[in-house]
């Protein structure tokens, strides 16, 4: 079993657009835009990353905004409902300012034992707020959200899954525990993680399959310390049987890929270098940066890049 991951680092989704993307993240949530940046294989489309002040891995939502893009079709093999944390007592105020701001799906809840308010994302994402007493990370309340009610960073990721065998052998092989179960819902918990350590799955023998498009998740990353540790990680899955990708330069962290048995696409990525590798901690994701290798469009795409706000 290996204990170099240490929950999740980040969560990738698609989205239809790239303003109404960034004013639900920065807006209606609070927070922080940490990079603004574009795709590395489709440059004409931005990547945008949104968290605590820093971008602390177990923060951050990241989001490919493709212009138009069709709705994903909800099914099995993907990751259903991304869980945010919340300070205990705040889901009232929460269910209000959503409500205000027209967000759909509001529902109020218990999930083993946590008071949860699950709402609709721009393109009909599932997302979930969760009260929790203990969160000793911090809030950004840059983003006009008080520090009574401000995200402390992701709680948890859900996955709906047809068969939960395979993948949750992973998850243990990955230094998970189950910790918990609340009907068709296994919970697994990792120790001394981000903050993000708690994975669900959900099983729906029935269901179909998913299928990608906007408002779908499209992968979900495992945080580990550095490029050492993620060696390790790499290996030791290769030796298990898991086809996963070579070491990948993405700028603010490196990334190894692989498929999941239940479908789901992981990431293992690194807390090294983190968002601050080209700009200051202070101005985090107001400019557009460019990976090295589409420096030269910069002209091009600033001229087709939809503008999205502050
Ligand atoms: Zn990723």
């Amino acid at each position: 079993m290996l204990d170099q991951i240490k929950g999740l680092h980040h969560v990738t989704s698609l989205a239809s657009g790239a303003r109404s993307n960034n004013a639900f993240f920065t807006d209606t949530l609070g927070l922080r835009r940490v990079k603004k940046t574009v795709n590395f294989d489709a440059p004409d489309v931005y990547h945008l990353y949104y968290g605590d002040e820093a971008g602390s891995p177990g923060s951050v939502m990241t989001y490919f905004p493709f212009p138009n893009a069709a709705r994903g079709k909800k099914g099995t093999g993907e990751v259903s409902t991304t869980a945010f944390s919340v300070p205990d007592g705040s889901l009232d105020a929460w269910a209000e300012r959503l409500s205000k701001r027209g967000v759909t799906g509001l529902g109020r809840g218990t999930r083993f034992g946590d008071s949860v308010l699950t709402f609709d994302g721009p393109d009909g994402d599932e997302f979930a707020l969760v009260e929790q007493k203990d969160d000793t990370r911090e809030g950004w309340t840059g983003g006009g959200v008080s520090d009574d009610m401000a995200i402390h960073g992701f709680h948890s990721a859900a996955m709906r899954l047809k068969d939960e065998g395979a993948t949750a052998e992973l998850l243990k092989f990955m230094g998970y525990k189950e910790v918990d179960r609340d009907g068709d819902v296994i919970r697994f918990a990792v120790e001394d993680g981000t903050g993000a350590n708690t994975i669900d799955i959900e099983t729906v023998p029935g269901a179909p399959m998913a299928g990608q498009g906007a408002g779908s998740v499209h992968h979900i990353a495992f945080a580990v310390e550095n490029r050492a540790r993620q060696l390790e990680v790499r290996e030791a899955l290769m030796d298990t049987g898991y086809q996963v990708t070579p070491v990948i330069d993405r700028d603010y962290f490196w990334a190894i890929y692989f498929r999941t048995p239940g479908g789901v696409l992981f990431e293992v990525a690194t807390n090294e270098p983190g968002f601050d590798r080209d700009e200051d901690t202070a101005h985090l994701g107001e400019a557009l940066k460019l990976p090295a290798q589409h420096a030269h469009l910069r002209g091009k795409l600033e001229r087709i890049l939809e503008p999205i706000g502050d």
